[in-house]
């Protein structure tokens, strides 16, 4: 049984290595972010209450998101275990959380760290090209090891060739991106600073982020317990 958080910057790769997380140990893969748009969706008051903020790009308040995640990690299937993911997001629900766990008497037992510059991580973001045929088709401009190929002087798709790639709307949005990116690096109250806060009390097992998705699920695995 395992209690972990895994901590990336939006680009970094966080989503596909905590399936890999989660695959190892287990546990179900709880990601705020994904509960957040299935209450949109369902359109429930948490959902209502949630949406306003996400639009914005900014947080939904601690009032909302502490108590969503508590409960859920008091349900049945977390008995055995739990990743975090996109929790905690800030130095105010590290230390909720952290309070919450030990009232509760639930051990955390290691942090994950995806490390990766803030300017690569927003290449990674913006360069990202989708290709028409098939979603997981990697193209990525700024990426040399995924860039998409040329054909008659345009870019194509570098697995099947085809010249449809287009870019993703919400990638484009460099204000969003520069928005969550503020929050996740701000050492003072941000994402960082709830990394740090863990770091006091638990191992973290820090991974670098900028080589390719394979390399960095080797490493991972290499240091996970
Ligand atoms: P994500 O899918 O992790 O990028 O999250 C999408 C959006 O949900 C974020 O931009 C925030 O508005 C909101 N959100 C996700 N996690 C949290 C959190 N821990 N605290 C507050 N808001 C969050």
């Amino acid at each position: 049984m395992m209690n972990m958080l895994i901590f990336g910057p939006n680009g970094s790769g966080k989503g596909t290595q905590g399936v890999v997380v989660q695959k190892r140990y287990g546990v179900p893969h709880i990601e705020t972010g994904v509960i957040f748009r299935n209450n949109i969706k369902k359109e429930t008051e948490l959902g209502n209450k949630a949406k306003a903020f996400i639009d914005k790009g900014e947080l939904v308040p601690d009032a909302l998101t502490v108590p969503m995640i508590l409960n859920r990690l008091h349900e049945t299937d977390c008995k055995s275990g739990w990743l975090l993911d996109g929790f905690p997001r800030n130095l105010s629900q590290a230390e909720a959380l952290g309070e919450a766990l030990e009232e509760a008497g639930m051990k955390l037992d290691f942090v994950i760290e995806i490390i990766l510059d803030r300017e690569t991580a927003k290449k990674r973001i913006m360069g990202r090209r989708l290709c028409a045929e098939d979603n997981n088709h990697p193209n990525n401009i700024y990426i040399d090891a995924i860039k998409p190929a040329q054909k008659d002087g345009k870019p194509v798709c570098r697995v099947c060739g085809c010249d449809r790639l287009t870019a993703r709307a919400d990638d484009q949005d460099e204000a969003a991106i520069d928005k969550r990116h503020g929050i996740y690096y701000d050492k003072q109250k941000g994402t960082l600073a709830a990394v740090n806060y863990f770091r006091a009390r638990v191992p973290v097992i820090e991974v670098d982020g900028s080589p390719g998705v394979q390399e960095v699920t080797q490493a991972l695995l290499a240091k996970l317990p």
